[in-house]
């Protein structure tokens, strides 16, 4: 290895994670301007990437800029911007899509230049139509209708692929547990017999197309989460690094009884900061 080889080797990019790691709740994480400041003074480039299909990404850099954090919105992917694009890249420009999802999914689709088919067109008098759908898109829908499950499941029956913008089976909400976007992936697939093309952690495809968005060389890429089970276990699977931090979901009693691992492990994004030299050293350390 030559003097230089730690610059080369030194996390250069960050995809991390929103929910327990950015904010709790309503309410912004300690330390969270400064981190960010903290990413632009070290040149490390960065993506938000979270698996909430309902949201803008434009909503989602507001919300982090009202608390005064430097994010722009093309620094956020979410599971509907890497459905978006990793559609782009296995359909024809302009392909037609029925999609069961809010406007948060419906907003990048059109955007990448997809047409949204009409809520009944895999009704009978519609066939035609129907054959021209090349994909069902599934993401949460609050107002979701038996109708539009229908719908999904003609059309997949017909042969249109089958892509779910994520597979939470349950969604924290001030009402308790409630049914989430695999919730929804499973009542299609029941139906069907067909299992969906899964986008958001802990499949690869969200990652995948975070590293794109950033032009990122994967060695030299850190991914940061809260949640052991999607955030960890998807960079352990694209042999990312990661770290873990214990403001969100994931204890350290349970990390105990896992059988995959973060590399590094934090209380909160602050004490990442802290010890980020320290992360330089080992990084170089484990690609040497
Ligand atoms: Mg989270």
């Amino acid at each position: 290895m030559t003097l230089t080889s730690s610059a080369l080797t030194a996390p250069r990019y960050l995809i991390t994670d929103m929910d327990g790691v950015l904010w709790r709740g309503q309410e912004p994480m300690p330390g969270l301007v400064e981190f960010f400041r903290f990413l632009r003074a070290e040149n490390v480039r960065f993506v938000c990437a979270t698996n909430n299909a309902s949201t803008l990404a434009e909503k989602l850099a507001e919300r982090l800029q009202g608390w005064g954090a430097d994010v722009t919105p093309d620094e956020i992917v979410t599971s509907s911007t890497a459905t978006a694009d990793y559609l782009a890249t296995i359909l024809p420009q302009g392909s037609r899509l029925y999609v069961v999802g809010m406007e948060g999914l419906r907003a990048p689709l059109r955007d990448r230049g997809f047409k949204i088919a009409e809520q009944d067109v895999a009704a009978a008098a519609n066939v035609a139509a129907a054959a021209d759908v090349a994909a069902v898109v599934v993401g949460i829908d609050w107002n979701v209708t038996y109708n539009q499950l229908k719908q999904a499941a003609l059309l997949i029956r017909r042969g249109a692929k089958f892509i779910g913008t994520n597979s939470d089976r349950t969604f924290p909400s001030p009402e308790g547990i409630i049914p989430g976007a695999g919730a929804l992936l499973a009542l299609i697939e029941t139906a069907t017999d067909v299992k969906p093309i899964v986008i958001g952690k802990p499949e690869p495809v969200l990652y995948e197309m975070s590293l794109k968005r950033m032009n990122a060389v994967p060695g030299q890429t850190l991914v940061l989460g809260d949640r052991l089970e999607t955030d960890i276990l998807g960079a352990v699977r694209l042999n990312l690094k990661s770290a873990l931090v214990l403001s969100g979901v994931t204890t350290r009693e349970e990390l105990t009884h896992s059988d995959y691992q973060p590399d590094w492990v934090f209380d909160d994004i602050s004490d990442l900061i802290k010890n980020w030299a320290m992360i330089n050293a080992q990084f170089t350390m484990h690609n040497s």
